[in-house]
């Protein structure tokens, strides 16, 4: 194939114009415009993404520059380290006495060699967090999802989503083959209608998909209504509480908490890679449903189980939320001051969550915004096209527990000074084109 005359260097055509045009190039071709692409915003100092983080993770870090590899010491509003537990001393001290006792790693799948004492433990404390009988874990929570929704739902069975489910969900569902529809976002009317469509008696099982809060905009699903709607159409609610668990509840025991209907939701997935920010992911349910997805999941049955470090990291999480519920009210309080700080600005901006998402104004470039917030050493995640439509492009703020009032001005002052900069500097037209898969 002739080599197309737009792909001739990196300036010139962004990502939307490589992902759509890619498709019809061989894969060299493919892979040296992508790199061209890349290469470009490196140039510019527009890359944002693999920053090299070069020491602990903490609420300020330090960031090797790209070329010079000298540190950077950045605020860090890019983690899902809610709580600040990744380098609290107890988690720290229990990782370093699990790994004295049971080594470095473990070698094989669950089913096989690959459960300890630590994991089973580790088991029944998340069924006990979540109201359930059982639970297991998974790798990562990627794969908890993928081998949950494969290894639940027949072919034939029916799927509806939340349109703003994570790539892991809508993964597992485009690998089962399963009938799913999404309905809008949170949209509970659309679901009940759907819902009552389906024929009473069905020989198919019927899901609904959901997460707690929201991982791009960190807004929150109704649980309470979708657990009382499947329980009249008699449907199987599966909630992914990644982002909800630790952090939302009276005692931080996820979103059904929050919205009292815990015990009560029939699948609830969680991710070790936010609140307790190691990685890994679990599936609180029923026993039998556990059992048979010890089975029936491939991406727990073909898959090494993790490490008994980072199942005791999650564990003495667990006991760190349990002992010190000051860090979540912290967090929340931190919430609150960052969104008064932000409105103070002229934002309007409401969160309930950990994520705060901050809107890039219609015209205002997000890669160079990006680039400045670097320069004045706030971290924040631009949230680009194709992970959002491209009208939706947001930073989104993660706050943690740990963060001071002077991290958090440093922040709103950060955010003034790009929005005076940047804002209507560039004329882009920004085309809605309707590809959300979050991250
Ligand atoms: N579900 C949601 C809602 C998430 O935000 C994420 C992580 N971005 C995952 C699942 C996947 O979890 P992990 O990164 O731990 O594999």
């Amino acid at each position: 194939m002739k080599r197309d005359e737009q792909y001739s260097g990196g300036e010139n055509f962004d990502l939307q114009t490589v992902l759509l045009r890619g498709r019809r190039l061989r894969l060299h071709e493919r892979v040296e415009c992508f790199g061209d692409f890349l290469r470009g915003l490196q140039r510019r100092g527009e890359l944002t993404t693999m920053r090299e983080v070069v020491s602990a993770a903490d609420r300020e870090v330090a960031v090797a520059e790209p070329g010079s590899g000298s540190p950077r010491k950045m605020l860090m509003f890019g983690s899902n380290n809610y709580l600040g537990l990744a380098n609290h001393p107890y988690v720290v001290e229990r990782v370093r006495r699990a790994v004295a006792r049971f080594g470095a790693g473990i070698g094989g799948p669950p089913l096989l060699n690959g459960f300890t004492t630590l994991h089973r433990e580790l088991e029944e404390r998340l069924a006990a967090l979540k109201g359930t009988e059982d639970a297991m874990i998974y790798s990562s929570g990627y794969g908890a999802n993928v081998g949950l929704v494969t290894g639940l739902v027949n072919p034939d069975d029916f799927v509806l989503y939340d349109a703003y489910s994570h790539a892991s969900f809508c993964d597992g569902l485009r690998m089962s083959g399963v009938e799913a529809h999404s309905f809008r976002h949170n949209d509970v009317d659309g679901l009940v209608r759907v819902l009552t469509r389906q024929a009473p008696g069905s020989s198919r099982d019927v899901f609904v998909g959901a997460e707690g809060v929201y991982s791009m905009d960190g807004d929150l699903a109704p649980v309470d209504r979708l657990v009382d709607i499947c329980r009249a159409c008699g449907a199987m609610l599966i909630l992914d509480d990644a982002h909800g668990t630790g952090v939302m509840g009276p005692t931080g025991r996820g979103s059904a908490e929050h919205f009292g209907v815990e015990g009560k939701v029939d699948i609830t997935m969680g991710t070790f890679s936010k609140v307790f920010a190691v990685t890994g992911g679990f599936v609180a349910a029923e026993k039998g449903i556990v059992e048979y997805l010890r089975y029936f999941a491939r991406s727990y049955m073909f898959s090494a189980s993790l490490p008994p470090a980072v199942i005791a990291a999650v564990l003495a999480g667990l006991d760190v939320m349990a002992r010190e519920p000051d860090l979540r009210i912290r967090l929340h309080e931190n919430v609150s001051y960052a969104l008064e700080g932000l409105r103070s600005l002229g934002i309007e901006i409401s969160c309930e969550s950990g994520i705060i998402p901050l809107r890039v104004p219609r015209g205002m470039n997000i890669r160079r915004a990006a680039r400045r917030f670097h320069e004045l050493g706030i971290f924040v995640n631009p949230v680009e096209y194709p992970a959002v439509p491209l009208s939706q492009q947001r930073f989104r703020i993660s706050m943690m527990a740990t963060h001071t009032r002077e991290d958090i001005d440093r922040l709103i002052d950060a955010v003034r000074a790009v929005w005076a900069e940047e804002n209507l500097q560039d004329e882009e037209v920004c085309v809605q084109v309707g590809v959300r898969d979050a991250i």
